[in-house]
Parts: structure tokens; C-alpha cells; sequence
């Protein structure tokens, strides 16, 4: 995923309640910075060996291998080779309790590492037929270790633990190579959440546009669906000096690909919430004096809600549909409906519950409300079977902008290890403030 977040204080009077920033609320449970403390060379080591030998979605052999021998170390046992390289393992605590599960991406991109870190990827791979450097630029070496050494933290104090947590280290989060299945869809399929019902799911993301020791939650929608299109606009071949010979696509098509900005702009309701149709590629003749047959394009659409989605798309088949005839030109257009990322949905119960244990990890005031990212995560497909918490932690170095900092997926993005430990802190202090039964914070009273 991508993220570019301004820093906003936490509006929300639900969600700051003051009465939850008391001096006795903000201290984070010892066992969490002892388990800090303990585990944090390790977490540091394990990153940094993920970061050097990054892999590619749905080739993350090495990972999952690392990630198993781990789990097998503190007497788990994992299971392996889930929709590909993926790998879980349930940890039984010694009391009973309720069920949560834990996840954990593990792939990398195809990006050619520019950092100049003296662990950095020299790692290649194949991608769409090319040789591409390959580099852990979204950051998720930093999740696969922060929940290996959640693990371990879980594993220690497990006789006193009310409750089961479930571990999922997942591939392929970035999309499966063409061609392929992968991700959280497909781990579900496979059964992960048939023979483990959680009663809530986390995860987090580290974030080069919040500086390291911040925290980003956001209740209720928090990152958006996205859905692919592509698009043909069909004409008649024809002499470029004779555009009345033929049928011209390329104008057809320019006239489409402008039409199709009004949808947002002109005929959706963004006060709602927001949404985004984009353009990425253009393809269509080969010389200057040839009107070609044909014009093909492909974009992206992100929306919020599923009725949105719908609407929007239904208007895009309706431009394409009848600018292209009035050009004469025919049109086709393919909307891919599988799903695969719907839109991450924070449960707004959950949320409030627990953002006091994310307040006693990182402080008060450095857990902030980012605003909707129109960027997209597959794990909205866990969220959607159990109530999900999905949280940003903040990696870009103190002195650096966090704004102007390279950004997830950039070849220079440079993660402060800081937030190995804020990670590591946060999801274990969720965790066990969820099983030991963290209330419900009363809610906000006016004013
Ligand atoms: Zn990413
Ligand atoms: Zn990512």
C-alpha cells in the first residue's frame, strides 16, 4: 500500500474521551516493555535479514521458511504452504478467552533498492518477463518481524494468557503476478478463519508519512476498494490524411477518458466520502499518418462503499457506451469484480475499545487520525469476517519531513527502526489488553 497522511490531531470527541487520558491509563502494561526490551535485538536482526533477501508476492520461500522454523522453535505448530507461502500457528493460552487473530504481510516489490543501507537488497527476480531488482519498499519485513516477535513475547506468557491467538504471516499482499491467486482471499479460502473463528483481527502498517513514535487509527473506513478496468475503444483503420475514410478511436477514446472525469467530479456525492477514477495507460497506433482500429486503456477505480462502486461503474459503461457511438467508434469495457481488495472498514466498536491501548503505547498525543487513503490493503478481506483493526505506524526518522519523506514503495524508503519497537509494542499491548478483556470506553458525553 501507499499512504500520504498530514498529521491531524485526533478530532474525534468518541474517540478522546478524556476520561481514557487519565495518568493511571497511560502507562503501558509491564509485561509489554519488559517483552520490548527482551525481544527488540532479535525483531532488529530478523528484519534486517528479511530486508536484504526480499521476495516477490507468491515467491516468498525463504520468508515463510524463516517465519515456520521460528514458529517450530517455540514449539508451535505451524502450518505451512496456505495459498502458497503462507504460514499460521495458534498459540493456546492457559486460561480461556476469547480469540484473535494476528496478521502479518511478507512479500516484497519489484523496486531496485537506492537506500544505501549497509544490509540493502542487491536481490533480483522475474516480473512480467523482466529482470527487476526486488526490494522490501511497502515495509513488510518490519510486520513479518514485529509479529514473530509478538510471538515469541505470547509464547512466554502463555500459561497466564486468557484466550487463543492465531498467526497469520501472509503472502502475496501486494497482488499475486498475473495469472495467479494469492493474498488473504485466498487464505480464507483455504480455511484459515473455518477452524479459527476470531472474535477480532489486527494489523498494522509502518508509514513514512508519520514520523517514528506516531500512531495512525482511524475508526470506521480507513483505506479504500480498489477495482481495475480496461477498456477498448474500437474504430476503422484508415489513412491519416482520410480521417472520413475510417473510424477515428484515438479521438473516441480522448473524448471518453474526459467524459469519465465528470463521473467523480460531476455525478457522485464526495461529500460522503471520497472516490477516485484514474487512467494508468494509454495504448493505441503505431505511425504518425495511421487512424488506427483500436484503442485500448487501463484504470483504476477506489471507492469507499459498495453502492458508490456500483454507481460509479455503471456510469463509466455508460460513457464509454455512448461517447464512443457518438463517434461512430464501438467500446468495451471490462471491470474486474473480484474483490480482491475491498475497502479496509475499521469496526468502530473495536476502535474505540482498543484505542486506549494504542494511547499507552505511543502517548496520547502521538496517536493521531489520519485521513481516508485511497490506497488499498487486503486486509479488509479479514475485517470483513471478523470486527478488524488496522493502525499506521509511523517510520520516518525524527529531523526528517514526514510529508516530503520517500514513501512506501519508493526505492528510498527508509524506515527508522523505532518502529520495530512501537510496532512490536502495540500489537502485543492490543493483543493482550483484548484477551484479558480491555472494556468498552464509556461513551463521550457532550461537551
Ligand atoms: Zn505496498
Ligand atoms: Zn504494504
Amino acid at each position: 500500500m501507499r499512504v500520504a497522511l498530514p498529521i491531524l490531531p485526533l478530532l474525534s470527541a468518541f474517540l478522546l474521551c478524556p476520561a481514557q487520558a487519565s495518568a493511571a491509563d497511560v502507562a503501558q502494561r509491564p509485561e509489554v516493555a519488559a517483552a520490548a526490551q527482551q525481544l527488540q535485538d532479535k525483531v532488529l536482526t530478523w528484519r534486517r535479514d528479511f530486508h536484504q533477501h526480499p521476495e516477490l508476492s507468491n515467491r516468498e520461500e525463504r520468508t515463510a521458511a524463516q517465519v515456520a522454523a521460528h514458529l517450530r522453535k517455540l514449539g508451535l505448530q505451524p502450518r505451512t504452504g496456505v495459498a502458497h507461502h503462507g504460514v499460521t500457528a495458534v498459540i493456546k493460552g492457559g486460561k480461556p478467552g476469547p480469540r484473535v487473530a494476528l496478521r502479518a504481510d511478507m512479500d516484497a516489490l519489484p523496486v531496485t533498492e537506492q537506500t544505501g543501507l549497509p544490509f540493502a537488497s542487491k536481490a533480483t527476480s522475474t516480473y512480467r518477463g523482466e529482470t527487476v531488482g526486488v526490494m522490501h519498499a511497502c515495509g513488510h519485513d518490519a510486520h513479518t518481524s514485529i509479529l514473530m516477535g509478538v510471538a515469541e513475547a505470547l509464547v512466554a506468557m502463555r500459561e497466564d494468557l486468557p484466550g487463543e491467538v492465531l498467526l497469520v504471516f501472509q503472502p502475496a499482499e501486494e497482488g499475486p503476478p498475473d495469472n495467479e491467486e494469492g493474498g488473504a482471499a485466498m487464505m480464507l479460502r483455504q480455511g484459515i478463519f473455518r477452524d479459527f473463528k476470531p472474535d477480532a483481527v489486527f494489523g498494522l502498517h509502518v508509514t513514512s508519512a508519520l514520523p517514528v513514535g506516531h500512531i495512525g487509527v482511524r475508526s470506521g473506513p480507513l483505506m479504500a476498494a480498489s477495482n481495475r478496468f480496461s477498456l477498448r475503444v474500437i474504430g476503422r483503420q484508415t489513412h491519416g490524411s482520410r480521417p472520413w475514410g475510417g473510424i477515428d478511436p484515438i479521438v473516441a477514446m480522448a473524448d471518453v477518458i474526459g467524459t469519465a472525469q465528470t463521473i467523480v467530479s460531476r455525478r457522485t456525492d464526495i461529500s460522503r466520502l471520497p472516490a477516485v477514477v484514474s487512467f494508468g495507460a494509454v495504448k493505441g497506433g503505431i505511425r504518425h499518418n495511421i487512424i488506427p482500429d483500436e484503442v485500448q486503456a487501463l484504470g483504476t477505480l477506489r471507492t469507499f462503499d459498495d453502492g458508490m462502486r456500483d454507481a460509479i461503474f455503471a456510469d463509466l459503461a455508460n460513457v464509454t457506451e455512448h461517447v464512443a457511438a457518438a463517434h461512430g467508434a464501438r467500446a468495451v469495457l471490462d471491470i474486474e469484480r473480484d474483490d480482491a481488495y475491498p475497502a479496509t472498514i475499521n469496526n468502530p466498536e473495536l476502535t474505540a475499545r482498543m484505542l486506549p491501548s494504542l494511547q499507552r503505547v505511543a502517548g496520547v498525543g502521538n496517536v493521531i487520525e489520519p485521513p481516508l487513503q485511497m490506497a488499498s490493503e487486503d486486509f479488509s478481506q479479514y475485517a470483513r469476517q471478523a470486527p478488524g483493526l488496522f493502525f499506521f505506524v509511523g517510520s520516518t526518522a525524527v529531523g526528517v519531513d514526514a510529508e516530503t519523506a520517500p514513501s512506501n514503495h519508493s526505492p528510498q524508503f527508509l524506515l527508522d527502526e523505532g518502529a520495530l519497537d512501537v510496532g512490536f509494542r502495540a500489537l502485543l499491548q492490543v493483543t493482550l489488553d483484548y484477551l484479558n478483556g480491555a472494556p468498552a470506553p464509556a461513551p463521550a458525553t457532550a461537551g
